[in-house]
């Protein structure tokens, strides 16, 4: 394959020592997030000077890397997140993955390391669930597609390494906040930001990640499920949660979220604003202050506000916490809009109804 190849095979080279059917349906059974792995994994090697070559889905293994390979050292990496859906059929559904393989190919600019053509991206995906199809969960669970670029080059020196290899992990996975459903607390993070102006935070990049783990450990320390994470010059505007947007409902039926920059360009948060109108909402991208938030939660010109990922898909926020104090959303109940467009999601994701605009692929 080379970065110009109209159409990119990803050969199946079946692992000689796969998981038995009895042990995976027992795995299957409650798999959780992100612990359970399949039987196979898709990958590439990118040369600089040679482009993307050795396509293929083969065993999950280990990976063999030099102690001064670069993602070790200076976190060049990039990955995406995305979802493969049992449908009513027993065929298996992606979610919009060009909106993925977008994304991947700006984090994989944004972090120097190189572009992953997208019909590539969606070939290894795709190879790999029909590698791994028995592996694919029955609602409400679902087969998480973990893609990812590392830079493997053994160099020390700072500058974008001349190898990287790309691969696909899958996870089988439960609803991420499982018995949460009833709504989760943000703590408002006024001291540590996750991203500037400028900065990485609209690239899907690990360092992202590793920077925000203290603010979720602070979080947690504060009885809160999850982190609000405010602008870095006056921590004062909504930016996103730990890995997830964040969306509210005014009682005068704007759907609003803050807007694209420093935050991620989420695929449900997109998907959500497309369906706002559908259910009598008002999509708007607008910045968005903590006092808005405190003022209209208090006063209710704020009804509902939640939280959108592909692994949670929706989550309500139903209260926040923060330094300057703690306040409800609406009743402290995940409101009706969250749990329509909740609803309208799986529905679509599991193909449980028609899909005009062609989400499922
Ligand atoms: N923000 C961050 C920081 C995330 O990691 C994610 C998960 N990819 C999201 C938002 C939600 O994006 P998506 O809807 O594409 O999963």
């Amino acid at each position: 394959m080379t970065t110009s190849a109209a159409r990119v095979d990803f050969p199946h080279v079946p692992s000689p020592d796969p998981t038995p059917a009895a042990q995976r349906d027992g795995l299957l059974a409650d798999p959780g997030f992100g612990r359970v792995f399949t039987d196979h994994v898709a990958t590439a090697t990118w040369t600089a000077g040679r482009g993307w070559h050795d396509t293929a889905v083969r065993a999950a293994e280990p990976l063999t890397l030099h102690p001064a390979a670069a993602v070790l050292h200076y976190a060049q990496e990039v990955f995406e997140g995305l979802k493969a859906y049992r449908q009513p059929d027993g065929s298996v559904a992606l979610f919009r993955p060009d909106l993925n393989a977008a994304r991947f190919a700006r984090s994989a600019r944004r972090l120097a390391l190189p572009e992953l053509p997208p019909e590539a991206f969606v070939a290894a995906v795709s190879a790999l669930v029909r590698a791994d199809e028995a592996w694919v969960p029955e609602p409400p669970a679902s087969l998480y597609l973990r893609p990812f670029t590392v830079a493997t080059e053994a160099f020390l020196g700072v500058r974008p390494a001349e190898e990287a290899r790309f691969l696909v992990a899958a996870s089988p996975a439960g609803p991420l906040f499982a018995g949460r459903e009833a709504g989760v607390t943000l703590w408002i993070s006024d001291e540590l930001s996750r991203a500037a102006q400028g900065g990485t935070g609209d690239a899907k990049c690990g360092g992202n990640y590793a920077a925000g783990l203290a603010a979720q450990t602070l979080a947690r320390s504060h009885d809160c499920d999850q982190v609000l994470f405010l602008d870095a010059r006056e921590h004062r505007w909504l930016e996103e949660s730990g890995t997830m947007n964040v969306l509210v409902v005014t009682a005068d039926g704007e759907l609003a979220t803050p807007p694209l920059g420093t935050i991620l360009d989420g695929v449900t948060r997109r998907s959500v604003l497309e369906l706002a109108a559908g259910h009598g909402l008002t999509p708007v991208e607008r910045p968005i202050s903590v006092e808005e938030l405190r003022a209209g939660c208090a006063d209710g010109s704020i009804t509902e506000v939640f939280a959108t990922g592909t692994a949670a898909v929706i989550s309500p926020i139903v209260a926040f916490r923060s330094t300057a104090g703690d306040f409800a959303v609406g009743d402290g109940t995940p409101g009706p809009h969250t749990r329509a467009l909740h609803a309208e999601l799986l529905d679509v994701q599991f193909g449980r109804v028609p899909d005009p605009r062609g989400w499922r692929v």
